[in-house]
């Protein structure tokens, strides 16, 4: 089977942790509209994240959708559909990191801290070692924060199991999302793939997230 452009990307990715950045700043000029390697990306918004250094993109190679988490959204999976297609995409990949910071709260608990709860508040304002300040009001929109399932740990944090299987149910989850959705095909002439990774912010390596897997407990 002929190598895919993410086995080319994972490539890329390699000689990134060692320190060669292949992505090479460019003018984009007259470029097509339709990505060059037919790939969309979605990531977290993370600033640690390089996206086209960490994955030897070039201008014109991809999409790249990027949200607090890297969550597939009712947002991202617009942008997915309009990507494949509108616009040729047939790979897709999803990156999610290690140190992300939707594993340090619950959504109920920032709706709570925003709303005006002071334990919250404090909860929050401990984990983020930021004073935070609510707006003590109510509001109907963003209906959810997504942020990731099971117990939240300190921003920050170093990785370990715990955090990484975190993480890993949600590409999980997003790769379901994808997988499943009426409008993105996985068989037949016109089919997308979709892979999943967890990528370090330490080392700057990916790895790869199996799928079908576990997607944890909320006891
Ligand atoms: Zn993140």
């Amino acid at each position: 089977m002929a190598k895919s452009q993410t086995d080319l990307f994972l490539d890329h990715n390699r000689q990134y942790a060692r320190g060669e950045a292949l992505h090479k700043p460019a003018h984009p000029g007259r470029q097509p509209i339709r990505p060059a390697r037919r790939v969309a990306v979605l990531a977290c918004m993370d600033a640690r994240l390089d996206v086209e250094d960490l994955l030897g993109l070039q201008t014109g190679d991809a999409h790249v959708i990027r949200n607090a988490g890297g969550v597939v959204t009712e947002d991202a999976l617009r942008c997915l559909i309009i990507s494949h297609h509108l616009l040729d995409t047939n790979e897709i990949i999803l990156v999610h990191h290690t140190r992300c910071g939707m594993l340090a709260f619950t959504d109920e608990l920032l709706r709570a801290g925003l709303e005006g709860d002071a334990a919250a508040e404090k909860l929050l304002s401990q984990a983020t070692q930021r004073n935070f300040v609510s707006c003590r009001k109510c509001a109907a929109s963003p209906a959810a924060f997504h942020a990731f399932r099971g117990a939240p740990e300190a921003l920050d944090a170093a990785p370990d199991g715990n955090s990484r299987e975190r993480l890993a149910w949600d590409v999980r989850r997003g790769m379901s999302a994808i997988a499943n959705h009426p409008w993105i095909p996985t068989h037949g002439p016109d089919a997308v793939t979709v892979r999943g990774f967890v990528y370090d912010v330490d080392t700057g390596k990916l790895e790869e997230v199996s799928y079908p897997g576990a997607m944890g407990s909320v006891a």
